[in-house]
């Protein structure tokens, strides 16, 4: 564990101890690094104690909307984050001479949960497409017909129908809730409305609603396997991901270049002092 680990967000003894992890500092950001397999035991033990715990996937996107947006920034510090995609194993061995350990992003990570419970879990679904919801919940249910999978909203309901929602949360307590309104949307939702009496784990978790509804076609895994996922999804989605990508892509690398060149020299500052 590096020095980040005495800043972490855990609140129960019982599961500090099942895994224990660094976190990286990707500018400025406190990203958990751990292997595929320490991630689902640190979940499943989050499951087990019952501890209310905020996760998110920090992508090359998201850490630019945190540099613009300080609400944004202030909700992911109630978050544990885990690292998502090829800009932020760039940064990491850039900043740290060493990529994270596993790409744990949600579109995976959140099937590899499902279906690694020892015990059945509640799975709740907030977000999307009211017939994107729906297909996922059927598609998440047949991956583990075990698991108890609840459509609790679509992601275009009003106020009223959200606290109606959020009663319905606290009488079910889901041990999974997996909100799928995008970014910042979801993670400002999580942050003012979430607490340990609506569920176990809160997930942020984008568009893994609408690839696992079929709506949106996943990458072949050739094509993720050299890293190229976001290009694909690029090439769907033009209109909408250009901007995300052919923009947001190098002013990430530059952020990234800038903050290891910003810690450099207040460290060597520090030490001439
Ligand atoms: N979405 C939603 N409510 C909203 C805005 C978005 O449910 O008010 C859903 C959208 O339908 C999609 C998901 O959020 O299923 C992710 O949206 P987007 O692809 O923009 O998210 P990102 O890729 O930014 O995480």
């Amino acid at each position: 564990m590096n020095s980040h680990a005495s800043r972490d967000k855990f609140t129960g003894t019982a599961v500090r101890t099942a895994v224990a992890f660094a976190y990286r500092d990707i500018i400025g950001i406190d990203v958990a690094d751990l292997t595929l397999d320490e991630a689902l035991t640190f979940v499943n033990a989050r499951i087990e104690n019952a501890v209310h715990t905020k996760i998110s996937f920090l992508n090359a996107h998201n850490a630019n909307v945190a540099k613009t947006d300080a609400g944004f920034r202030a909700a992911l510090e109630k978050f544990t984050l885990f690292p998502d995609g090829v800009g932020v194993d760039i940064a990491a061995k850039l900043l740290q001479g060493r990529k994270f350990k596993a790409n744990l992003n949600g579109t995976d990570f959140i099937p590899a949960l499902l279906q690694s419970a020892k015990k059945p879990v509640k799975v709740g679904l907030y977000g999307a497409a009211p017939d994107v919801v729906i297909k996922t919940a059927e598609a998440f249910s047949k991956l583990n017909p075990e698991n108890d999978v609840r459509v609790l909203g679509h992601g275009f309901i009003n106020e009223i129908e959200q606290t109606t929602m959020l009663a319905e949360m606290e009488r079910w307590h889901p041990d999974v809730l997996l909100v799928a309104l995008g970014v910042p949307k979801q993670e400002l939702w999580i942050a003012d409305h979430l607490t340990q009496k609506h569920c176990s784990l809160a997930f942020g978790i984008g568009a893994l609603f609408d690839f696992a509804a079929g709506n949106v076609p996943r990458a072949p895994q050739w094509v993720r396997a050299i890293r190229l996922e976001w290009a694909y999804r690029l090439i769907n989605e033009p209109v909408r991901l250009a901007r995300r990508y052919l923009l947001g892509n190098p002013l990430f690398l530059t952020r990234v270049i800038a903050y290891k060149f910003a810690s450099k020299s207040a460290s060597s500052g520090s030490q001439n002092v």
